[in-house]
């Protein structure tokens, strides 16, 4: 099984809070946009030069808040009850 398919597995309870939002500008100014390259589930977007973010698919790792030195992240779980659930590894 690759991980595409392990990913697939996962459930998401979807809370209509973000528990990670992008600083307002931060992400502009930045050097290294190390987030595009380490989210595994690739909730980070460059569109038309600036970074977008969608929580919704958040494997909930911790790596973008390891790798944003600059700022940029507002970064907690989600609330109790939401989030994803792993079925696989
Ligand atoms: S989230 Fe952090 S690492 Fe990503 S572009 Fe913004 S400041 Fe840079
Ligand atoms: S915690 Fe992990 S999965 Fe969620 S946005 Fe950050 S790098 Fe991506």
């Amino acid at each position: 099984m690759n991980m595409e398919e392990r990913l697939a597995l996962n459930k998401y309870d979807v809370d209509n809070q973000a528990h990670i939002r992008l600083e307002d500008g931060k992400c502009r100014d930045c050097s290294h946009k190390a987030c595009l390259i380490i989210c595994p589930a690739e909730c980070f977007k460059l569109r038309e030069g600036a970074v977008s973010f969608a929580y919704e698919g958040c494997l909930e790792c911790g790596s973008c808040r390891v790798v944003c030195n600059e700022g940029g992240l507002d970064w907690s779980y989600p609330r109790s009850g939401f989030g994803v659930s792993y079925e696989y590894g």
